[in-house]
C-alpha cells in the first residue's frame, strides 16, 4: 500500500510523526506536508505563486517533503506529479485538537482529505482532542488511523467519501470503541480582543474560550464527549435538498 501523509499543523508536528510511524506497518509512507501551521486555513489553494517542496527529515530521521503551500496544495502537488506513483490512500493529521461539527469547514486537516477526494483517492482525516497539549499521547489516534486506512483500502471506500476521525483524550487503553456518526452542532465562543500597537493603532485578535457543542447521540460531538472514537463519512455536497424542493415551487 502506498500512503500519502499530510497535515495542517506543519511537517514537524508530533502528530504527523506518530501517524507516519504507525502507518509504516501498512506499507510505504510518503510525507508531503506544509512547512508551517495552516490550522483553520480551510481549502485554500495557491494559483498565483510558485510552490516549492523541499526535502527534509522528521525527528526520527524519516524523509519528508516540506511544501510552502497549503494542506490542499500538498495533496494536489503530490498527485499531479511530485510523486512517481499514485497513492492508494491519503491520510491527513494527526491534528493537534478536534475537528468536530462546524470545525470541518475551517479545518485544513479535513481540507487536505477533501483534496484527496477531489482527485479520486480514498482519504482520511484524523484529529486528537487535546492534541495540542505538550504531553499529548498520539498512540491511540495513530492506531485508529491505521486501522481505518487499512479498512478504507480493503473495503474500497468510495473515492467520493472521506472519513473524518476524532479521537478523545486518553491513552490506548481508554479509547477502545469507535462509532460511525453524523456531524453535530458546534457552539463557538469567539471574542474579539482589541489592543493597540506601539504607534497607538488598534489591532484585533480573535480569542475566547474553547468551543463546545450540542452533545447529541449519534453525532461526532456527542460520541467524542462520551469517550468513543467518532468516524464521520463526509462528502463535498453541501446542497440542501429540502430547499431545492421548496425553491422549485417558486416561479422564478
Ligand atoms: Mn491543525
Amino acid at each position: 500500500m502506498y500512503i500519502l501523509v499530510t497535515n495542517d499543523d506543519g511537517v514537524q508536528s508530533p502528530g504527523l510523526l506518530a501517524l507516519c510511524q504507525q502507518l509504516a506497518t501498512l506499507g510505504d509512507v510518503v510525507v508531503v506536508a506544509p512547512e508551517r501551521n495552516w490550522s483553520a486555513g480551510s481549502h485554500s489553494r495557491t494559483l498565483y505563486a510558485p510552490l516549492r517542496a523541499t526535502p527534509t527529515t522528521l525527528a526520527d530521521g524519516r524523509p519528508a517533503l516540506a511544501c510552502d503551500g497549503t494542506p490542499a496544495d500538498c495533496v494536489a502537488l503530490a498527485v499531479m506529479g511530485l510523486l512517481d506513483r499514485r497513492p492508494d490512500v491519503v491520510v491527513s493529521g494527526i491534528n493537534l485538537g478536534p475537528n468536530l461539527g462546524h470545525d470541518v469547514l475551517y479545518s485544513g486537516t479535513v481540507a487536505a482529505a477533501m483534496e484527496g477526494l477531489i482527485v479520486g483517492i480514498p482519504s482520511i482525516a484524523v484529529s486528537l482532542v487535546g492534541g495540542y497539549k505538550p504531553d499529548a499521547d498520539f498512540t491511540a489516534a495513530a492506531g485508529w488511523a491505521t486501522r481505518v486506512a487499512a479498512a478504507a483500502v480493503e473495503h474500497k471506500l468510495p473515492a467520493a467519501v472521506l472519513l473524518n476521525i476524532n479521537v478523545p483524550e486518553g491513552g490506548s487503553e481508554t479509547v477502545q470503541s469507535a462509532h460511525v456518526t453524523r456531524l453535530g452542532q458546534r457552539i463557538y465562543r469567539n471574542e474579539l480582543v482589541v489592543r493597540h500597537d506601539p504607534r497607538g493603532r488598534p489591532y484585533y485578535w480573535v480569542g475566547g474560550a474553547a468551543p463546545d457543542g450540542h452533545l447529541e447521540d449519534g453525532t461526532d460531538l456527542g460520541t467524542v464527549a462520551a469517550g468513543h472514537v467518532s468516524i464521520t463519512p463526509l462528502h463535498f455536497d453541501l446542497t440542501s435538498q429540502a430547499w431545492v424542493d421548496r425553491l422549485q415551487t417558486i416561479a422564478w
